[in-house]
């Protein structure tokens, strides 16, 4: 049996900014957004203070009190991620970065029995490398490793490592208590649409005729059915949450080592994000690009880097995350190296709407905004008329003057020699 795993940090950024300051943990910590405007990450402790996205200046003087707020620090989160990433390279060779906390392990060929032991030691040293707590979830298909992976977090029992065999009891158990719209890709609307077919739990779309769904719906949706069997049939690609991340990535077709080949890349699927974003009306507040060699050829060098890159303000903007992106991959490029896939993925999103307070203390002007908003508008029209791809961006670069407000600002510790942290013994 091929078992996938999903290794998720738990409070990511906030379990990031404790690395360095041990006494902050068992604090509620909150990780404010870009130019300090609200909050966009907590600890367990904080999740009891505060409300994902509220607004900074909204938060009552009693929980004020109470919380360590800290502004984003994307260069430390990013290196962590790379940190977390490179020691779980130790426990399987196929690891396939998600999103900034979360990545897809292949245990092809792994013996069944001693996989939760593995995933356990897995556990105890990203801990012990890195300072991140993480937890595992483990079956056949990437939609199930996700609903084990939420069980690993949620019930203490499992200890972080959670394996659901698709055909067993408690997984039947599980699933008929899972609302549908909780699954993976699994949207309010499309929940509105199942449950007017009488699907609401995710053993009822499991248990659903596929080709029922697929004539409704589209093979995506068909794919998740088989999903829930417990058949690997869906890649990371479709596996976005709607308003969490948005991807965009695809493979060359063939290696390639050619900078310009790889830069156009990177610049369709930025642009491809950017588009994504303004049609469900979001923006987004960091970047990750990422580069892939091809694992299964071993006789290649490897190398498997991703790179995170926070925004000047919250953003669907084209130009600014086509900037942000060529950027990272100038810093993320090595010559030498064959080339398989690239990707781009859209972070930390937020509704355009519920960005206002978050909005008004950007350092672009409305002016600004409205001429790009103009030109985002004009680009997605022309591209759906006459084919994607018609309006490109050439190779701009993005403000890169841009100055933040982050008054709470944790250090750089792992980045820049003169943020290291300093220990003293006594
Ligand atoms: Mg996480």
């Amino acid at each position: 049996m091929n078992i996938i795993g999903l290794v998720d940090c738990n409070n990511f950024y906030a379990s990031c900014e404790r690395v360095f300051r041990p006494d902050w943990e068992s604090w509620p910590v909150a990780v404010l957004s870009n130019n300090d405007g609200c909050v966009i990450a907590r600890s367990n402790e904080a999740k009891e203070l505060v409300e994902m996205g509220a607004p900074t200046f909204k938060i009552p003087p009693a929980a004020r009190r109470e919380l360590i707020l800290v502004s984003s620090n994307y260069a430390l989160y990013g290196d962590m991620s790379r940190r977390v990433t490179t020691t779980l390279r130790e426990f399987t060779p196929d690891v396939e970065i998600y999103s900034i906390d979360e990545s897809f392990l292949g245990f092809d060929g792994f013996p069944l029995d001693q996989l939760e032991d593995h995933c356990q030691r897995l556990r105890y040293v990203v801990r012990r490398n890195t300072g991140i707590p993480v937890s595992v979830g483990l079956s056949t298909s990437r939609t199930l490793a996700k609903v084990a992976n939420k069980l690993a977090k949620k019930i203490a029992a499992y200890e972080g490592v959670c394996l659901l065999q698709p055909d067993s009891e408690i997984t039947r158990q599980i699933l008929e208590d899972l609302p549908v719209t909780d699954l993976w890709g699994v949207s309010g609307r499309l929940g509105q649409r199942l449950s007017q077919m009488g699907i609401v739990t995710a053993w009822q779309l499991r248990e659903a005729d596929p080709k029922r769904i697929r004539a409704r719906f589209s093979v995506v949706q068909e794919r998740l059915v088989y999903e829930l069997r417990g058949i690997d049939c869906i890649d990371t690609d479709d596996l976005a949450e709607p308003k969490k991340n948005i991807m965009t990535s695809r493979s060359f077709g063939r290696l390639t080592s050619d900078p310009h080949e790889v830069r156009a890349a990177i610049r369709a699927h930025a642009a491809r994000g950017a588009e994504k974003l303004r049609k469900q009306g979001s923006v987004a507040r960091a970047i990750q690009v990422h580069l892939k060699t091809n694992k299964h050829r071993e006789d290649l060098a490897q190398y498997h880097p991703a790179l995170v890159v926070q925004l000047p303000h919250p953003s669907n903007d084209t130009r600014v995350i086509v900037g942000a992106a060529q950027a990272a991959l100038q810093c993320l490029w090595r010559d030498g190296y064959r080339y398989m896939k690239a990707g781009v993925m859209m972070l930390d999103l937020v509704d355009r709407e519920t960005l206002q307070h978050d909005i008004f203390d950007s350092p672009e002007s409305d002016a600004e905004r409205e001429r790009s908003a103009k030109a985002s508008a004009v680009m997605d029209e022309l591209n759906r008329k006459m084919g994607r791809g018609t309006v490109r961006l050439g190779g701009t670069k993005g403000k890169a003057d841009w100055k933040l407000k982050a008054e709470l600002l944790t250090k750089r510790y792992t980045t820049r020699w003169d943020e290291l942290p300093i220990v003293s013994l006594k």
